[in-house]
């Protein structure tokens, strides 16, 4: 039985960890297999790769991309797809671009109450890339004025608050249909994690992203109940789609330690067999 915990994240997002740091945090932690799935970007890709012999884990090429139905954000994993497919990349490009104009929005409305500046939150995020709210929270909690990332959230950058703005993602129905296309595997990343979003994802909708070619649901996750998960694994189970656990680690910016949620072997395979590219194994 394989330990494969296939949604993490690195620098190039909003981890904490490089992911050469990954790789020997997911060794340390006895992982098999880990998938780097940063928000928007496969830009981590080929140092991870760069040290899948040294620490003797396999790694999953993923992304986490985000998509928008209405006001609700989504999370939608892609796994092996080819990382240079135009609309794929452009589709991420605005993504991240749009995410720069939001957050310099957001820190222009906290700056009346809170002393950052977008000097310093760009400063927390990766160069080039997606900056989100965990950067912002960075330089709020390097202030003083919250202990860690989650006060922030709970707090000034939730949804609900007066601080929040929106930025463009695609269609989830649209980008499960053009992860296809760039020959990657679509998994849904915890869809009933609720308290990020103001409302939950209506069922419709991850029906409509079967209908487009949606792979799997990620089913255990930390921000899942036991019913959530449930439910999930009954609706996967209702359409044959692959079912996922993760930890969704994201370094010292979250409580999620690597490995505390596993995937399947037999559903870690259905995901090699639909993808474009290998994994790649030591
Ligand atoms: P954004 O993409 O800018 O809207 O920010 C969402 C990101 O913030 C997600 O990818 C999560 O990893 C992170 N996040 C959400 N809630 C929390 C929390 N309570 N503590 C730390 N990070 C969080
Ligand atoms: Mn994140
Ligand atoms: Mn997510
Ligand atoms: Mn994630």
């Amino acid at each position: 039985m394989l330990r494969i915990d296939p949604h993490t994240h690195s620098t190039h997002s909003d981890g904490t960890d490089t992911p050469s740091g990954l790789m020997q945090a997911a060794a340390e932690s006895g992982l098999n297999v880990v998938g780097l799935t940063d928000h928007d970007t496969t830009a981590g890709w080929e140092e991870a790769a760069a040290h899948v012999n040294a620490t003797g884990v396999s790694l999953l090429r993923g992304l986490e991309l985000s998509c928008r139905w209405e006001n609700t954000s989504v999370h939608l994993l892609s796994y092996l797809h080819d990382p240079h497919h135009r609309e794929l990349v452009a589709t991420c490009e605005r993504t991240i671009d749009t995410r720069k104009t939001r957050a310099r929005k957001m820190v222009e409305k906290l700056s009346n109450d809170y002393p950052i500046t977008w000097q310093e939150v760009s400063a927390y995020a990766p160069p080039d890339g997606p900056v989100g709210r965990p950067h912002i929270a960075d330089a709020l909690v390097a202030t003083g004025a919250f202990p860690n990332r989650n006060a922030c959230f709970e707090h000034v950058l939730h949804p609900a608050g007066p601080y929040y703005v929106h930025h463009w993602a695609p269609d989830p129905v649209d980008a499960t249909r053009l992860i296809r296309a760039a020959g990657g595997v679509p998994i849904i990343a915890h869809p009933r994690a609720r308290f990020r979003t103001k409302s939950p994802l209506p069922l419709a909708v991850i029906e409509a992203m079967i209908e487009a070619g949606l792979a799997g649901i990620e089913c255990d996750h930390r921000d899942h109940t036991a019913a959530d998960s449930d439910a999930m694994k009954q609706l996967a189970r209702a359409y044959n789609l692959i079912v996922t656990g993760s930890s969704d680690y994201h370094g010292t910016g979250k409580p999620n330690r690597l490995g505390e949620n596993l995937t399947h072997t037999r559903e870690f395979t259905r995901i090699v067999e639909q993808g474009k590219l290998e994994v790649l194994h030591p």
